[in-house]
């Protein structure tokens, strides 16, 4: 029976891959801030519900002894943990954009030095990062957030170097917008209305989100893509979701920088 211990698992895409994973006959180690918000999971044996956030070692070394001594191996991590930041740069105070990076960056590379002892040790595993289409593409106003996730681009493709010599796979999952708690809950905005160079760019920012929310995908079909990434046996290292993901990615790929950047200017109807 394989084991896959997740970051996130109390809502949205964590959770929905928490409940895949169940059904599929692994064994689960559903991690979440507030172990509170487990309570779905109470009475299945093959789920362990512990607390971690990423923002403290500690909860994160115990997350993984406890995942450990409960099922005695971990086959797959799926870091997906994380949430989003949108403002113009000045407007961010420095603890908005030190905490940004914390959660999605440094956590990341905490969970993932923490588990790879075990990898090492079984000479194999799945590293599963879930980044975005904004690891790929940036958009305006999104500086810290598309810069966490292009570092966990950048943090992944190295990895899958030095990984390979213990036997491991890294796999990258690049969603567009997923119907979850992340527009809502999960999002921080910051602004500065006297900065009123940048303002223009709010409205512009705001219906983009609003017409993206309405082809959003669902958080079981992202759980679903993670569960073949785990499974396929493959060397892939990015999977692509979501119509809007597919078409800016696949811009981003053909165009030169230039012809790009003009792309996503139009498309937010900022005048070169
Ligand atoms: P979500 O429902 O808001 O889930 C975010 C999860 O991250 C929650 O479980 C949250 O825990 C957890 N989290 C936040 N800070 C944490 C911390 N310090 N330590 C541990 N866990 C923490 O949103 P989601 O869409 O499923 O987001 C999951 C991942 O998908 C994120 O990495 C996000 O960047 C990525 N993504 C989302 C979209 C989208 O459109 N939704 C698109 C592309 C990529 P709490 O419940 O305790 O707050």
């Amino acid at each position: 029976m394989k084991t896959i211990f997740i970051t996130g698992a109390s809502s949205g895409i964590g959770k929905s891959s928490a409940q895949l994973f169940q059904s599929k006959g692994w064994n689960v180690i559903a991690t979440m801030r507030n172990p509170e918000d487990g309570k779905l999971f109470a009475n299945l044996d093959s789920v362990l519900v512990e607390r971690l956030d990423v923002l403290d070692s500690q909860s994160i070394q115990l997350a993984v002894e406890a995942g450990v001594k409960q099922f005695g191996k971990i086959d797959v991590l799926l870091n997906n943990a994380g949430y989003g930041t949108c403002g113009p740069l000045e407007a961010a105070t420095s603890d908005i954009i030190k905490r940004q990076f914390d959660v999605n960056v440094i956590g990341l590379l905490e969970v993932t030095k923490a588990i790879l002892p075990h990898f090492r040790k079984q000479q194999s595993g799945i590293l599963i990062n879930v980044s975005s289409v904004g690891g790929k593409v940036s958009f305006p106003l999104g500086s810290l957030y598309n810069g966490t996730k292009f570092a966990i681009e950048g943090i992944s493709e190295s990895l899958q170097h030095e990984l390979s010599l213990i036997g491991c796979k890294v796999k990258v999952i690049e969603p567009g917008v997923v119907a979850t708690d992340f527009a809502g809950r999960s999002f921080t905005f910051y602004n500065n209305e006297n900065l009123t160079e940048y303002q223009r760019l709010l409205p512009l920012i705001f219906k983009f989100f609003e017409e993206s929310g309405r082809k959003a995908l669902l958080p079981d079909q992202v759980a679903a893509l993670i569960y073949t990434a785990a499974t396929d046996g493959s060397d892939q290292l990015r999977y692509v979701i979501g119509n809007d993901a597919q078409d800016l990615i696949g811009q981003r790929q053909t165009l030169s920088d230039g012809e790009f950047t003009k792309t996503i200017k139009n498309k937010f109807g900022i005048v070169p």
